[in-house]
């Protein structure tokens, strides 16, 4: 399976496994908004026009019924990729990576994963719930699911994530030790992982968890830029309108998300 496809983009308004605040679920709907503004265009800073006519596909809302979401989540996105699809997929809590990477190891060997957080996401188990949007990587790196795993923009690690994140072999490059650029290349397929609240909050307050001290907008960028090798895949996750402030999150969520078809278009 090669990234022939064009990039697909799914949402999945999910926040059932927020541990603070509920609002991620409204996020899929306003970055779809933002990126359709007229108050920007449609051209990346590397020169593709994600405005053009097919270079990228759009599966929708998933609809969520009651009762346990991952089944669905991880069906919807292994369809698209058994067809070749590249899903972008917009949270959203975090929670939703694990079925979704549970897909794409169906699809594909020896993932990397480059993730962007501000938090590692490695618990164990976080208020004794092993889904919680705390906990992705845990439940991603003990099941075998990726072969690489590659923290970005870190700043709240644990002792007990340290631990973890020692036992799974994860490569964590803290917030205090950017930039990274060479840390984001491989020749294994990729799949990127986008948390917003990377990004400091003074850029970003849209967010369940505010965390200060984070990455400016341009030095987000630069490490998507960075990026060597073929996304087969990316979320775009913790975006939470309920707490935006005159829309600032929104527009920096769809300029993330340009940028970050625009690598996928262009590979
Ligand atoms: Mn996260
Ligand atoms: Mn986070």
């Amino acid at each position: 399976m090669t990234g022939t496809h064009p990039p697909t983009l799914l949402g999945i308004p999910f926040d059932g496994q927020s541990s603070h605040l509920r609002g991620a679920a409204d996020a899929p709907a306003k970055i779809r908004a933002a990126l359709a503004c007229d108050a920007s265009n449609l051209w990346t800073e590397l020169g593709v026009d994600v405005g053009a006519d097919g270079v990228y596909e759009n599966a929708g809302d998933l609809h969520l019924g009651k009762g346990d979401p991952f089944p669905a989540i991880q069906a919807e996105v292994g369809a698209l990729m058994e067809r070749g699809k590249r899903p972008v997929v917009l949270g959203g809590d975090h929670s939703i990576t694990y079925p979704i990477v549970k897909a794409a190891a169906e699809n594909y060997t020896d993932l990397t994963i480059f993730h962007f957080d501000a938090h590692p996401d490695l618990y164990d188990e976080f208020e004794g719930n092993r889904l919680s949007h705390a906990c992705p990587l845990a439940r991603i790196m003990e099941a075998g699911l990726a072969k690489r795993l590659v923290q970005i923009g870190i700043r709240t690690m644990t002792a007990h994530q340290r631990e973890q994140a020692q036992r799974f072999g994860v490569e964590v490059v803290e917030m205090r030790g950017l930039p990274a650029y060479e840390r984001l290349t491989s020749a294994d397929p990729i799949y990127v992982t986008f948390d917003l609240d990377v990004l400091d909050p003074a850029y970003a307050p849209g967010l369940s968890h505010r965390e200060p001290g984070g990455m400016s907008v341009r030095e987000a960028i630069a490490h998507v830029h960075a990026i060597r090798g073929e996304i087969v895949g990316a979320d775009l996750v913790e975006f939470n309108p309920v707490r935006d402030v005159g829309g600032m999150t929104a527009t920096v969520a769809a300029k993330i998300l340009k940028e970050i078809l625009g690598k996928m278009i262009a590979a």
